[in-house]
């Protein structure tokens, strides 16, 4: 299928930060995937939680099940707007890469413990995952993706951070948009968390159904699926239920996002990147929708004392392991050892990049990893 004019090809691509041949038998951007697939990162998140903590149950989405659904709906989408499947792609498989263990919670944590050394921010913490961290490439340090995928990764970004990234950093600065692709991944990232929350929530018993019902993305599926189903077991129908909300999100942005795209008459990437508003978008109805549902997982799920409780132990997991490296490094592992030692001598700037390698270690661990290495570090009968 041909692109539309608008779409990242391999022609449009500003590049690579380290300039290497072009693929033989592969476009740039599924290239960029194949690598986000190899990487340590991308298996990482195979023990990394969003909401739940990984050991809760097995049936909970981790931030690998997470990525891979974003990932499908996304190249749904993409396709039928004619965009670059495979970046789409690439950038939702990787749109995760930097998260802490634990969650939200366990990025609030180190962004605390990080406050005097430029804080600690999961975006920014994907690119430096994808453009640093990976060691696998003998010519290179991390992945070497394209820009257009790294531009998708970095979501938000201070000035402040921004400054420091050139040409990344710059739209940021300019406040203008990424492109099509970068819009729409992010978009279908709350499409897959929405959704899969609130079934997760449910099969946990931690969402109210009635509760639910008053929310109208979930009532009107409900009630169709109710009056063409009405013998079916409550499971089916739940799950029925949120396909259908899915669904309906993916269409609705499929069509205002078509509608957008044929009004501004976009022959460019570059076009999209300064439309000044978001060409990739759902309608003010169904973003309005879409908002009262996130409220309500803030306050029923994000917010349930179970949750909350889980969030408090994950929190002193994080503070207690930074300040146990920080305040002895010979505590860490040796790789990590090496590269505090290579941090420049003396003054604040070597403070800062111990703690920035600490918040490395720190961010790649995963869930079980986290709470093992307390275990290790705090509990006199675990051996270290
Ligand atoms: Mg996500």
């Amino acid at each position: 299928m041909s692109l539309a004019p608008y779409a990242c090809s391999d022609i449009h691509t500003r590049g690579r930060r380290h300039p290497e041949p072009k693929p033989a038998y592969r476009s740039e951007f599924q290239r960029d995937r194949d690598r986000i697939i190899h990487s340590a990162a991308f298996r990482r998140l195979e023990y990394k939680t969003q909401v739940f903590v990984n050991h809760e149950g097995d049936l909970f989405r981790t931030r690998l099940t997470h990525s891979i659904e974003v990932a499908q709906i996304a190249r749904s989408i993409a396709r039928s707007l004619a965009l670059n499947e495979d970046l789409t792609e690439a950038i939702a498989l990787a749109h995760d890469l930097g998260h802490t263990p634990f969650g939200h919670a366990g990025q609030d944590a180190l962004n605390g413990c990080m406050k005097d050394y430029g804080g600690f921010e999961h975006n920014l913490q994907s690119l430096r995952v994808v453009d640093l961290l990976e060691e696998r490439y003998a010519e290179f340090p991390g992945m070497n993706l394209t820009f257009e995928t790294r531009e998708g990764i970095l979501k938000h970004c201070s000035p402040a951070n921004a400054r420091e990234l050139g040409e990344l950093g710059q739209r940021f600065l300019d406040k203008t948009w990424p492109g099509a692709e970068a819009q729409l991944v992010n978009l279908a990232d709350e499409i897959a968390y929405n959704n899969h929350d609130v079934d997760d929530g449910l099969r946990y018993g931690l969402i109210d159904f009635d509760a639910l019902r008053e929310i109208s993305l979930f009532d009107a599926q409900y009630r169709e699926v109710e009056s063409l189903y009405p013998g079916l077991g409550r499971r089916r129908k739940i799950h029925e239920t949120i396909r259908r909300m899915v669904n309906s999100q993916v269409v609705g942005l499929i069509e205002n996002s078509r509608r957008r795209l044929d009004a501004l008459g976009a022959s460019c990437p570059d076009d999209i990147r300064s439309a000044g508003e978001a060409v990739i978008a759902f309608s003010d109805e169904l973003r309005e929708q879409i908002l009262a549902l996130k409220r309500f997982l803030r306050e029923a799920l994000y917010n349930h004392y179970q949750v909350r409780r889980m969030s408090l132990k994950s929190v002193s997991v994080i503070r207690r392991l930074f300040q146990a490296f920080f305040d002895d490094i010979r505590l860490l592992p040796p790789q990590y050892q090496e590269t505090i030692a290579a941090c420049q001598e003396g003054g604040d700037a070597a403070e800062a990049c111990r703690a920035r390698t600490i918040a490395d270690y720190i961010a790649g661990m995963t869930d079980r990893y986290a709470i093992r290495e307390h275990e290790r570090l705090f509990f006199p009968d675990i051996g270290g």
